[in-house]
This record gives C-alpha cells, structure tokens and sequence, in this order.
C-alpha cells in the first residue's frame, strides 16, 4: 500500500489517503477515475479478486442486465462510448463484466484498487477527524472521506430454509456463483426462490439438468425479455444527439430517456387498453411496464387490469392450469414487487422434467442429506441452487462495523429504522459518503445513471470543501428527517410499498419494514440535490457549526404536483375578478372534479333557511337505514360556491362515515352578508333535527361539517345551538375553518401566496361577507367566543400550508381546553384545497378516512 499525505489546503492531519472507498463495481471505479482527475488521492477495496461488483459475483446461468445495455452503461466519456459496441438489447453478465473491465484497463484504475481485501471496520475519530479504516487481515488505513460504494444488491441473504446445512450435494447461490460455471448434465436440480434470479436461471438450467423442481414462495410477474438487436430507432436517437439523449436519461423518471404516457388505464376504453398492454407485453422493456399508464403504479383498479391481463398471459402459456395458477400473482399489485423479464420462464412449466413446488401450501419442512422434505412428499436431488435474493440496500452498508460520533455505529443507528439525508449522507456519521444509499432512487432507477450523479454529487462537495477549507460535512437531524418524510411521502401514494419485498426489507428476518428506494424520479432527484448545493448545501452542516439548515421538500408530491398543473392554467387570481366571474370559475373548476365515489342516492330537496327556502343535495350511503344525519357547509369563502360544489368531497364523507350527508345552500355575500350564512346554517339544522326520520335518518343523530367558509358555519351553529338550548348535535368535523375574522397569524404570513388559498382572497372574502365591525362577533369569528364549553365533540382538520392553519390550531387547543372532547389532525405537506380534492389527491385520503371515522364516533 503506497502511503500518501493528502494535497488539499484545508487538511490539518496527514492520512493515507483523501478517500478511501469501499467497493469496485460501476460506483466505485467511476468514483476512483472522478477523484483522480480532482487530484486527491483515493484507494479502493474490494472483497472481490476483481473489478465487476455486481457483474463480478452473478455468474448463474442467465444472469443478464434488465435495463438495455446501450442507458446501462456509463455516460460521462463519449470515446469510451463510441468504442464499445453492446452486442443485444439485454448484455449478458460476462459481457457487461468484459466493459467493466475495460472501463478499469482504459483508465489504468486497477492500481488504486486492494482486491481480495473485506473492509470490516471504520471508526470515526472525532479529534483527528479522520475515518480509520481496518481491512480484513487487520490493517487500518486512514482517510478524510469514506465513500461506501458497496452496492444495493451485493450481500446475499442467508438462506431461511429449514436443515439446508443437512444437504450433502452442492449447493450453488446464484449472487456467489463459481466462476468455473456448473454443469447440471443429469442432475436432479432443485431451485428455491423465484426472484430475478431465480427466473433467469431456471430455463437454463432445465436446458442442462435431469429434472428441475421450483420451490416458489410468492410468484413474480415476468414479462418476455425480446431480447435481441438494440431497437434502432434509439440507437439512432443516441447517435443523433449523444448529449441530448443523456440529458434527458437524466432528466427522466427511471434514468431511460423513453417517453412516459399521461394516460390513465381507467380513462381508456377496454379495446384501447389491451391493445397498448399488448404493445407492451411484446416490447420486452422495464421501464415500458412500468409506465404503461399513467395510473397503474398509483390505482388499485387500474393497476389490477394490467396485472388480469398478465395472469392470463401466464394462463395462456402455461398448460397445466394448477401450475398456472401456481404461477399467476394475487396477493399485492404488479409492480410492488420488482417487474422481472425473462426469457422462456413460464414456457420452461411445460416441459415435462420441471416440476412446480408451492412453498405456501407445501411449506419445506426440512432440507435431508440427499434432498429435501415439503410438507407432503420427500425428493432427492443432486444439487440445490438458492436464488433466494439479497439483503438489498441497506445490508452491505450495516455489514461493516462503521462507528461515527460518540460511539454510535450505522447499525445502532439504523436499529428502528433507516434515515438518511438524500441516501447520500447520514447525520453523526461526519464525511461519510453512500453511493446509491437508502432514500436515493437507486434500485428504482437505470443504476448506472444514478451512480454517475451520486459520484459527481460527491466529487463536487468534496471540491467545495476543500476550496473553502471545510474538514467536515454531515446532515442535519432536521434535514434528514424532513428527507425520510419525504421519501415515505411518496412511496405512500403509489402502491409500492403494499407488496412484502427487498424493497421494503421484508424479505430479511427481523430487519424494518420501511419502504427504502426513493421514487420522485431520478429527475425530480436530481434537481433537488442540486437546489441544495445552491441554497448553501441546505441541511448539512459543515465544520460542527456552519449551517444552512432546512427542509427540501414539505409538500405532498401529488400536491406539489396539482399546483404545478394548476399555474400551468393561468388562471387570474379570483380576488381580480368581478363576483360573477370569480364565481364562474369556481364554479368550472368544480365542474372538472374527478366524480366522487358511488353512494346509495342522491336527491336534491329545499329547505326553510332564516329568510327563504335554500337548496340542498342529500347523500345517501349504500346501505341499509336509518342513518344519522350530517348538515354540511360547503367552502367558497361565503362567496362561492352551492349545495353541489363540494359534490364529490360530499359523496366520499357519505360513504366514508356511513352517514347521510345534506350539503346546505347557505346564502352568499356580498348579496347577503353577515350573519346571513351562519342564520342559514342554524336554520337548517334546526329543520333537519325536525324532519330527521323522514329524510331516513335517526332522530337526535344529527351533527355538522363544514370546509374553509363551510366549516366556519359548522362552527357557528354549534355555538347557535348551544345559547339556544337545541338542536342537540353529535359532533362538529372542521375541515380547515376559519374561525377568527383577523388576520394577525403567523400561517398568514408563512402562506400568504402560492398554495392557492391566499391571504389577498381572504381579505376579499372576508370583505365581501362581513363589515370591518363584525369580525370580532363570535358568529363571525368563533374562536373569540368567551365560553367554548359544553360544545359538541370537535374533529378539526388544519393543513400545513394554509394561512388559516394558525386559527384553526388555535380553534382545537381552545376547544380542548374548554373540555369539548376533540381531535385534531394536524395534516403534513397538505394546502387548504387538497383533503376535499376527492379522486385527485392520494396522500389526503388518510385524512378523509380520519374525518370519515370521526362522523362514525360522533354518532357511536
Ligand atoms: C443479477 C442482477 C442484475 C442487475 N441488473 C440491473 C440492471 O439491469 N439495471 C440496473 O440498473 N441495475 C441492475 N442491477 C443492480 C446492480 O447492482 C447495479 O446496477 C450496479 O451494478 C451496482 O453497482 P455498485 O458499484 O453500486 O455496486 P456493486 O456492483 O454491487 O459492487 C459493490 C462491490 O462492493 C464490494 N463490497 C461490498 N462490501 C464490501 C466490503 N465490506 N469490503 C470490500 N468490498 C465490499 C462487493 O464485493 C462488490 O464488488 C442488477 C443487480 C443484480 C444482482
């Protein structure tokens, strides 16, 4: 080992080197030729006897690249691009091992790597600052920077099957497959795990062996690989415009520049719809199955048309109907677990010397010295081949015992559950550095395009550093949380994370059921490592005190996203319009909601309101009466807005909390102002705890609802009902009220524009209902009330971007305190439209569940 003294100006202590990193697949030779060309001094480890990684140790039979070689490859050298020629859309591993290979001869970077060398350890030590490293055999050798490019899938899960260690033949693992390749002429082959892997290999190996038998826990959905020519049309898009096409790999969702659809399955006509599964089905391409709609990675139903039409692919391919069946995926949504192309899999069931074991009615009882025992028959085998998958992302990085500050190690750390800042750094864990971490879109993206911008990510912040004499870099606690609410933001509005998978960590005994993978898009991702280097490298401090400190990303992504869509429209802010031309638009962008959910019935009746008939609509659930009655106030301000307006948010709290909803055409300002809607609102409960049973509902279960300016009147006619003896109510659900007419809160301030409710349209709300005298009147303003006791039980729903966010806080603190009973949601990354945005938005759904429910407890 040669010995060095680091170069850079900001260095106070010698160390061997400036970096040392672990790992020397795609991620770690691209960081050794990065850091190089920076002038430091860097040295790789590697257990392997080579270069490769991933291509290095997957030598079973079939063991190919899923993404096409042509996006997986590296993008930074256009020579070393033009002189590599892939020879098929899907490279086999010695092929992608060959380029390897060559990347590492090309740029002469064998001679900074140790091979055949495990690291063990590395310990932080907080006075030098400096990492010591020990390699197996002992040595220690120390660095400013650690980099763990050890890969998401680089440490095998130990096999969970039962007595394996009985078994006397061989046993091969298909992530330690023996270099010298293995014949299975003749032999009685048994294969457990029906991964990847496992998919790849078995057609090969029933191409070699006496029999094949598969032992399959959970089936995969598998889609023909076409492998063959790359398709040429983006071959010549490459050759066109190199820079153009990797641009825009980068720019893209999964790190392939292919063009993803808008559309959604469930728009599509059945015809339509087959017709473009089919296309997919024949193209043989990942990222295409992916996004073969635009909703079938985020709805339930549309997802299960695509995964229908697999199964019964499988059941056209598969003759024995019990084996397809065997075969056909039911128990979480296509694409939850990871997508697998194959080549001949499910034609492989057809022959007759493969045999089919289903691990959940057959359990493996126990593995004997000459075979293996289910739970109903023995079978003697030759060999077994475990293609039982990886400790993916997080198992390698745990597997060295890495100590940070304090004493704490990345183990302990990670014990309750992963965190990191971007799956790039980890806080008390100063100037360590993971390439593809946890939290970064890795295994859910083309990981050669990932790997290239962590690398450059990390090359560029060590630069910063040493320009400006920084020793140490490390997240902030904040920041990292913030990430890790981030990530599990939008896991959860996809379907991702239902599925029992390595993605989640549920294929490993014990560890934490945490959704791991990053799934905003290597674009999105991309961007937003980079507006944290602009905003000072927000959320990682420098030096122990030097500190931009911050949240990246608060908002809900699908909230993100309706408001993107939403400046898309330009629409004038209504508070510039007329009251009739504020209102037409209210009333069109209503008109384009998603429809609601189906309820039992729905009728639209009058109703005695203060000082004239009002409208209203009724929403009847789809089962079987009498059911308790919710007087409901639509939002708009009490300016906007109708008994329909608020239709399909209507339909959903009817079928969420089983109750009929009456939505009440309360009168409007500037015609009718002050204290016209609340009058309204009180009249019409009244009459509706009078004519309970003849609507179908119960008499004395009578409670109200109301959004924004609706729940305003909610709150109101609780106050009316309790100084007027009567109508007893069950319950108030406050969806973002407003419940004071001032404007002197802070989430006026914090929010005033941007998220669509603005504090410029409350003050022309607030100008066209009520007089300057009367916002201080609790009819007007409910949280000025002197005595909030003895009120119906409260829910209060208050959202994080909203200027009425403070008020409505304000409100549920007051009525906790005066002894109502009351629950408050607090809900994260939410503006005041998106829990109403039935059909629209999929991370509010928890909180119209919430509130669903606490309808049902008002009435319990
Ligand atoms: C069969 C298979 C097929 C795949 N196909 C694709 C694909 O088509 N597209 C795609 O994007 N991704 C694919 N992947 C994911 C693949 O892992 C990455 O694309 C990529 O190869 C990862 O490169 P890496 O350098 O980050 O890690 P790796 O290639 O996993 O290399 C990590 C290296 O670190 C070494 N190492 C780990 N711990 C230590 C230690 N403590 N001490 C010393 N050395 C250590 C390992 O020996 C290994 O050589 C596939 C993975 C597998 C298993």
């Amino acid at each position: 080992m040669t010995t060095q003294i680091a170069t850079s100006p900001a260095v106070t202590t010698t160390t061997d080197y400036d970096v040392v990193v672990v790992g020397a697949g795609f991620a770690g030779l691209y960081l050794l030729h990065q850091l190089r060309a920076l002038g430091l001094s860097a040295h790789a480890y590697d257990a392997a006897d080579n270069v490769g990684g991933t291509w290095y140790w997957n030598r079973y039979p079939g063991a190919r690249c899923d993404i096409t070689s042509v996006d997986y490859a590296y993008s930074f050298d256009a020579d070393l691009e033009a002189d590599w020629q892939w020879s098929e859309k899907y490279a086999t591993q010695p092929e992608i091992l060959a380029y390897l290979s060559h990347v590492a001869d090309r740029f002469d970077l064998r001679s900074d790597i140790t091979f055949s060398t495990r690291v063990d350890s590395a310990k932080w030590d907080e006075d030098a600052g400096i990492w010591n490293i020990t390699v197996a055999g002992g040595d220690t050798v120390t660095a400013r920077f650690y980099v763990m490019a050890t890969g998401c899938l680089s440490l095998p899960k130990s096999p969970d099957v039962p007595g394996i260690e009985n078994f006397a033949g061989p046993i091969y693992t298909t992530g330690t497959w023996p270099h010298e390749g293995v014949d299975f002429t003749g032999k009685r082959v048994a294969v457990i795990g029906t991964g990847s892997s496992g998919i790849q290999s078995i057609p090969l190996i029933a191409e070699q062996a006496k029999s094949v038998t598969v032992f399959q826990r959970t089936p995969n959905f598998s889609f023909p690989a076409h492998n063959g020519p790359f398709p040429t049309e983006r071959a010549a898009a490459m050759i066109d415009d190199r820079d153009a096409y990797h641009q825009a790999a980068k720019k893209s969702g999964a790190g392939v520049p292919l063009k993803v659809t808008e559309l959604n399955a469930l728009d599509a006509t059945e015809e339509e719809r087959n017709a473009r599964f089919e296309d997919v089905w024949a193209a043989g391409d990942l990222i295409g199955i992916m996004t073969v709609y635009a909703d079938t990675l985020n709805n339930p139903d549309a997802n299960k048309l695509f995964a229908d039409f697999v199964r019964n692919k499988i059941r056209s391919i598969v003759a024995d109907p019990v084996t397809a069946e065997i075969l056909c995926p039911t128990t979480y949504p296509i694409a939850s677990k990871r997508v697998c192309l194959d080549t001949n899999y499910y034609q492989t069931f057809n022959l007759d010397h493969v045999h089919l074991i289903d691990l959940h009615n057959t359990p493996i009882t126990t593995v004997t010295a000459s075979g293996i025992d289910t739970a109903d028959a023995s079978s003697e085998f030759d060999a077994i081949v475990l293609a039982t998958g990886f400790d993916a992302m997080t198992g390698a990085l745990v597997a060295v015992d890495i100590e940070g500050r304090d004493g704490l190690t990345l183990k302990q750390k990670w014990a309750d559950g992963v965190q990191t800042y971007l799956g790039l750094a980890t806080g008390g864990f100063p100037n360590l550095f993971t390439v593809t971490g946890p939290g970064s879109p890795s295994v859910q993206s083309n990981m050669a395009v990932s790997i290239e911008q962590h690398v450059e990510w990390i090359c560029d912040t060590i630069t910063h550093m040493d320009a400006n004499e920084l020793l140490t870099i490390e997240p902030t606690p904040g920041a990292e949380e913030g990430w890790s609410n981030h990530v599990n933001d939008f896991a959860n509005i996809t379907l991702l994370p239902i599925a029992k998978s390595w993605f989640n960590g549920s294929n490993v005994a014990g560890k934490n059921h945490q959704y791991l993978p990053y799934v905003g898009g290597v674009g999105g991702y991309r961007t937003i490592c980079d507006e944290i280097v602009a905003a000072d490298y927000l959320g990682f401090v420098f030096n122990d005190d030097q500190c931009n400190d911050g949240v990246i990303r608060r908002m809900q992504p699908d909230v993100n996203i309706m408001l993107e869509f939403l400046a898309t429209l330009g629409l004038p802010p209504f508070e510039t319009l007329e009251v009739d031309a504020a209102r037409e638009l209210s009333a069109a962008l209503s008109d384009q909601s998603p429809a609601g959910p189906e309820v039992g019935e729905v009728l639209d009746g009058t109703l005695p309101g203060a000082v004239g008939d009002l409208g209203y609509r009724l929403y009847r659930p789809d089962t079987a009466g009498p059911h308790p009655i919710v007087a409901y106030f639509h939002g708009g301000g009490w300016v906007f807005g109708s008994a329909t307006s608020d239709d399909s948010f209507c339909r959903d709290l009817c079928d969420r909390a089983g109750v009929i909803i009456v939505s009440v055409d309360y009168r409007h300002g500037p015609e009718d102002r002050f204290p016209a809607a609340a009058d309204d609102g009180f009249a019409a409960t009244q009459w509706l705890a009078q004519n309970a049973e003849s609507l179908g509902g119960i008499a004395g279960q009578l409670a109200v609802a109301g959004w924004s300016a609706g729940g305003n009147v909610a709150a109101v006619v609780c106050q009316l009902a309790k100084d007027a003896g009567g109508p007893t109510l069950a319950g108030q659900c406050l969806l973002t009220p407003v419940v004071d007419g001032g404007f002197d809160w802070p989430s006026y301030e914090e929010t005033a524009e941007g998220y669509v409710l603005t504090r410029s349209l409350m003050e022309w709300f607030l100008n066209h209902y009520v007089d300057d005298a009367d916002r201080t009147s609790p009819k007007m303003a409910p949280l000025r009330a002197t005595d909030l006791s003895g009120l119906p039980p409260a829910m209060v729903v208050t959202c994080e971007f909203d200027p009425l966010r403070d008020q409505g806080n304000a409100y549920a603190k007051a009525l906790a305190d005066a002894g109502v009973p009351t629950a408050h949601v607090q809900a994260h990354g939410q503006i005041h439209i998106s829990v109403p945005a039935v059909g629209q938005i999929v991370s509010s759904i928890w909180v119209r569940e919430e509130m669903g429910q606490a309808l049902r407890g008002f009435f319990a």
